[in-house]
């Protein structure tokens, strides 16, 4: 938003509204019509897709360097998979067909959010690779430090089973990761809260799909 005209700017701040999200709320189901787009200001929305015997596994995450709701700009009013909220905080949310009208004249904003498209698309394609061939400690490593991205701070509200739903695993592994990489001063876990103590270390424990979504995203922030 920042990077907008301040004309576009005004133009959006005007049609859209701020809301807090708490972690878990349900903001879109796949194959409902999208009705808000949501801008993450201090928040995480996940993209999630859930097996019909109740397992999730995120597909993808947006923070404040996106937004979520792509299938409205590409003209295709209904979402692929579930949208729920992984960190609660602050976004800014815009109705659908509003967001449609002001694309129609905001050509800056309309390129920006297409160049996001494009590093989702990225992410998502990254998500396949990681979550067939990569080991979950490094699958966990490579999240936190995503979240940890969109969120700016070291110190993360999630919890172990939260974690769990969202790579697709069972929370007593997640445990086990975290009480190892707590031994080795790379992270803490505490109830609902995972502080990262060592950030090039946590790099290193990484697989390759963290810095490859990172490049994308730092390319998306120059365009
Ligand atoms: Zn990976």
């Amino acid at each position: 938003l920042s990077s907008l005209a301040e004309r576009e700017q005004e133009q959006f701040l005007l049609s859209a509204e701020s809301v807090s999200l708490s972690a878990g709320d349900i903001l879109c189901q796949p194959e409902s019509k999208i009705r808000y787009v949501y801008f993450p200001a201090r928040s995480i929305i996940s993209l999630l897709s859930i097996t019909e015997d109740g397992t999730s596994v995120e597909v993808g995450m947006t923070g404040r360097e996106g937004f979520v709701g792509v299938p409205v700009i590409l003209g295709y009013g209904q979402m692929p998979s579930w949208a729920i909220a992984t960190v609660g905080g602050e976004a800014i949310r815009i109705g659908s067909e509003e967001l449609k009208r002001l694309l129609r004249h905001c050509e800056v904003m309309n390129s920006k959010l297409l160049n996001y498209t494009r590093s989702l698309i990225t992410q998502i394609s990254q998500t396949v690779v990681c979550n067939r061939r990569h080991q979950i400690e490094e699958r966990l490593c490579s999240w936190l430090l995503m979240v940890q991205d969109r969120l700016g701070k070291s110190t993360l509200p999630l919890t172990q089973e939260l974690i769990a739903g969202r790579l697709g695993t069972r929370r007593p592994g997640i445990s086990m990761i975290l009480k190892k990489l707590r031994k080795e001063g790379i992270v803490k876990a505490s109830r609902g809260s995972v502080r990262v103590l060592d950030r090039e270390r946590l790099k290193n424990a990484a697989c390759e799909c963290y810095a490859v979504v990172r490049f994308e995203d730092a390319q998306n922030e120059t365009r």
